[in-house]
């Protein structure tokens, strides 16, 4: 493609991208299925990537989606908050573990855990109390949803040990309480949720605290933020060390050798992807070893020790156009 298309091209697609991350975030209203945006999203990765002088900070490709809506007290992350890599084949995925295997010397390992649909969120504990919970918003600055968080019974107020620490994870709701909630929108002639996603976002960003404890959403926590007294020197261990305390974690996660291993994995659960409780969108394959993820480092919107291998569009199960949406 010519320079003058490639700009015309990309102007363009910025504009649609930030128009859809617009009604995905903030308004809670997807306007299509994410396949629709990702295969957006590539074209404008790849031709900013043939055109690295049209790269812009403005950029969606260089920003964490998301914003902080109005009604909320802003929470500022010690630590941002980050968005992730792509993969869609097992050839992203080889390409990945090469790219990782130039960068590190020693053993390698990788953690792989299931891509939970939901919110981002960010706890604080402090002394092993939960004091402070946060989302992820444009990745710097989040919104302040303590109160709603503390209506969640899988988040505990209290940890087992007297720690501070700052734990990151996803909020979902899990297909049957979406189900419920759906079935009571719609005998009540209230519009009912496109899906569990949009349920625990649209949840969870309510003024109205009580409106959380009726929707039976839950957590995972998948990382630690700040690792404060806690010891662990790996992604596995601090996934041990969470639970130790009490805090949920996803037990479905394994610790693999090589990329064939993770390769086995990706597609053992997006065989049992329908069997799950909760909703799925992938995997998210993360170098094991803290000092290695430090070596490899990060882009200034994703930690490139990681990656989200996303499962194909046919696996999706909601049809975005026939469906009312609300918050
Ligand atoms: P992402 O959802 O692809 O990946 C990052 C997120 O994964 C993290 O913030 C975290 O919330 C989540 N996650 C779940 N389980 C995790 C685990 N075990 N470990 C680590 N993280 C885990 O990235 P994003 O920037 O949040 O969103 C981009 C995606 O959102 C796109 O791929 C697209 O599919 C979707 N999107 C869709 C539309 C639309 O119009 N349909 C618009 C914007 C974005």
């Amino acid at each position: 493609m010519k320079k003058i298309n490639a700009q015309q091209r990309i102007k363009a697609l910025r504009s649609e991208l930030n128009h859809l991350a617009q009604a995905y975030y903030v308004a809670d209203q997807p306007e299509v299925e994410d396949h629709v945006y990702d295969e957006l999203y590539q074209e404008l990765v790849a031709l900013e990537a043939e055109f690295p002088e049209l790269v812009t900070a403005e950029s969606i490709t260089q920003k964490v989606g998301g914003t902080v809506s109005q009604g909320f007290t802003k929470v500022s992350h010690d630590l941002p908050m980050l968005s992730l890599g792509n993969a869609f084949n097992e050839e992203d995925l080889k390409a990945f573990d090469a790219r990782i295997k130039k960068q590190v010397h020693g053993n390698l390992s990788y953690m792989c855990e299931l891509k939970i649909d939901g919110l981002a969120v960010s706890l604080k504990y402090v002394n092993g109390k939960f004091v402070q919970g946060a989302t992820r918003g444009d990745g710097k600055t989040g919104e302040d949803i303590t109160a709603n968080l503390k209506m969640i019974k899988s988040i505990p107020k209290s940890l087992s040990q007297t720690v501070s620490l700052e734990v990151r994870g996803e909020c979902y709701m899990p297909k049957t309480s979406f189900a419920q909630l759906n079935e009571a929108r719609e005998a009540n002639g209230q519009a009912i949720f496109a899906n569990p996603r949009n349920a625990a976002a649209g949840s969870l960003r309510q003024l109205d605290s009580s409106v959380v404890a009726e929707r039976q959403l839950s957590t995972f926590l998948y990382s630690v933020a700040e690792l404060g007294e806690l010891e662990a020197e790996t992604q596995a261990e601090a996934l041990d060390a969470l639970d130790d305390l009490g805090l949920v974690t996803n037990h479905e996660r394994r610790l693999c050798q090589t990329i064939e291993e993770v390769w086995a994995y990706v597609q053992e659960f997006q065989e049992k992807r329908p069997t799950l409780a909760y909703e799925i969108d992938g995997i998210v394959i993360k170098v094991n070893d803290f000092d290695q993820q430090e070596e490899i480092g990060y882009t200034v919107k994703a930690p490139r020790w990681a990656i989200a291998y996303k499962f194909p569009a046919e696996e999706a199960e909601t049809v975005i156009n026939d469906i009312e949406w609300t918050i």
